[in-house]
């Protein structure tokens, strides 16, 4: 046994992991350690730590007393250098533009699955992200799950578990990493991001820690301010839609969407809290909340309810519903409620996804029609939650500037009765003006 210091390959985990960690090497050491498991969670809980520390120890001869790889071993350097035979990766097809996994990268597994590890241990194989199968590779996995080869762990890792077929959720013993309280996830982001806000990233992340530290950039976060300048303006008017759409089609589409879902929400959230007093909650949504919610704080549950939706088509629905039925203000008074009254804190403002947009927000969000900005959003989740690989990215964006466009420049109907005069006319005139200067 030598003293080592940690390697590079022996990183630690993060304190929200350690328990996930701990019950894993606790099965493995009990010898009830699965053939295949199926982990889970939001994107930035740490999914993938866990499961590249996994397969370090579990390749590792010499790990420590907490499970750890040696890090100096034949095997940690064969892993350090991504040439050990016993980790297979199956992944999306590079060179399809669906990103799909395929049939033949399942097939090809199950013809090297039956031999025995190359170094006498463990094998290991990782197909992530497992919902990317299409039917057929779904199809050819089962049969390799059904016959289950020893000391072989199949690790399937998604965000999006609804999206794999029941048959193949059932035959593997499920893992679902949940978000640290936000205390906990501060704790460890704020000594990485020096000079950045460490809560506006982890707002903004959804509470996913490590995909606030990858938001962390400042090239980035200029352009979500280059981009939501854009939104603004063309809700003032002042912006040709058609012009900030080819703009948006320069950005990333997935983090394009991520934020323009998020600005939504947000502008629901404060909609909603300026309009009639809370209901009561039905008791059919409280039945919805999953069990881990009541304990987190309020941002958490907001960052909960919008991680689903954006990643799960079953809870997009639920989520909507939320939105749609529950005014902001109670929905940021539900856990806190449940928490107990020491913990409670009834708030008027909702808390943001976009907290540091919330004075912009709170002008736009005077003029949106709840039930109209619903509907945006919902079509916005809808592209999300598909692929949008093959649709004209220019042309969705077209359309829904152009949507959000007449969403700002009529009062919103109805529902405004009693609101102050908007400033739809001067607005409407502006954007005439403008749209003729280009
Ligand atoms: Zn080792």
């Amino acid at each position: 046994m030598t003293a080592a210091p940690a390697s590079p390959a022996t990183p630690s985990l993060p304190p929200w992991l350690l328990s996930p960690w701990s019950a894993l090497q606790g099965a493995r050491r009990a010898n009830r350690f699965p053939h295949a498991l199926l982990l889970t969670g939001p994107l930035g809980v740490g999914k993938r730590l866990l499961v590249e520390a996994l397969a370090r120890s579990l390749l590792c001869p010499r790990t420590d007393a907490r499970g750890f790889a040696c890090g100096q071993c034949p095997d940690c350097l064969l892993l350090a250098a991504g040439t050990h035979p016993d980790l297979v990766r199956v992944g999306p097809d590079e060179e399809t533009k669906s990103g799909e996994i395929r049939v033949d990268a399942i097939r090809a597994l199950a013809g090297t699955e039956g031999l025995t590890a190359h170094r006498g241990g463990w094998k290991l194989i990782l197909i992530d992200p497992a919902h990317r199968m299409n039917v057929s590779a779904a199809n050819a996995l089962l049969k390799t799950l059904e016959e289950p080869a020893p000391s072989t762990l199949m690790c399937l890792v998604s965000e999006q578990p609804s999206r794999l077929t029941a048959t193949i959720r059932s035959r593997c013993q499920a893992l679902r990493l949940a978000l640290p309280a936000e205390a906990e996830a501060l704790a460890w982001l704020t000594p990485q991001v020096r000079g950045l806000n460490a809560a506006t990233l982890l707002h903004l992340a959804h509470g996913a820690p490590l995909r606030a530290l990858e938001l962390a950039d400042k090239e980035r976060l200029a352009v979500r301010d280059k981009l939501f300048a854009g939104f603004v303006a063309v809700a003032q008017g002042q912006r040709d839609p058609l012009a900030e759409a080819a703009a948006w089609n320069e950005a990333d589409p997935a983090l394009l969407l991520d934020w323009l879902s998020g600005w939504l929400s947000d502008l629901l959230r404060l909609a909603g809290a300026r309009g009639p007093a809370p209901a009561e909650i039905p008791a059919e949504m409280l039945a919805k909340v999953p069990p881990e919610m009541p304990a987190r704080v309020p941002a958490e549950v907001q960052a909960n309810w919008h991680e689903a939706a954006s990643h799960t088509p079953d809870n997009e629905r639920y989520s909507h519903d939320f939105h749609a039925k529950v005014p902001a203000k109670v929905s940021c008074e539900v856990p806190a409620a449940a928490m107990g009254a020491g913990q409670a804190q009834a708030t008027t403002t909702p808390r943001l996804i976009n907290s540091d947009k919330q004075a912009a927000l709170t002008t736009l969000a005077a003029r949106v029609a709840p039930a109209a900005g619903h509907r945006l959003l919902r079509r916005i989740w809808q592209a999300g939650g598909g692929d949008t690989s093959n649709l004209n990215r220019l042309l969705l964006y077209e359309t829904w500037l152009l949507d959000w466009a007449r969403l700002t420049s009529a009062p919103p109907p109805a529902l405004s009765v009693g609101r102050p005069p908007s400033s739809s006319s001067p607005v409407s005139a502006s954007r005439l003006s403008s749209s003729q200067a280009r």
